[in-house]
């Protein structure tokens, strides 16, 4: 399968963690997502969360599968509660511009502390 990015499967960072092929720290999973801890992270709490299924962003995401992506945003909500005090800031960067450096879509959980705004 090929994405929008040019990323096969095969090649794609998320998809190998969800294989199974790379390691990560899994924090909690489903049938259909992930939610790992990211390798550099930027909050005391800071996980994401991935459909299973390869999707290069939350827009291919929303229009291929809208159900998948509740999955992945309940699975944040789930992520939080569990690891810190329930709130939290759900981020999907869309675009090289935007920040999105891995092309497979993620969500980060970030949390457990007072957060900051400052994206620019
Ligand atoms: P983005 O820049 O929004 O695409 O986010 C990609 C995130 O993936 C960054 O926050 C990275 O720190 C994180 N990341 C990259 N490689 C890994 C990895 N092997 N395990 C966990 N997180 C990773």
């Amino acid at each position: 399968m090929t994405s929008a990015s040019g990323d096969t499967t095969s090649e794609c960072l998320f998809c190998r963690i969800v294989a199974g092929e790379l390691p990560a720290d899994v924090v909690a999973s489903t049938e259909r997502a992930v939610a790992f801890r990211d390798i550099d992270p930027k909050a005391p709490l800071h996980v994401l969360v991935v459909p299973r299924e390869h999707h290069g962003d939350i827009a291919q995401l929303a229009a291929a599968d809208p159900e998948l992506l509740g999955e992945v945003v309940a699975l944040a909500d789930e992520v939080a509660g569990e690891q810190a005090d329930g709130q939290f800031r759900l981020v999907f960067n869309s675009g090289p511009r935007a920040g999105q450096s891995v092309f497979h879509v993620h969500g980060h959980v970030l949390g457990g502390t007072q957060l900051g705004w400052t994206p620019a």
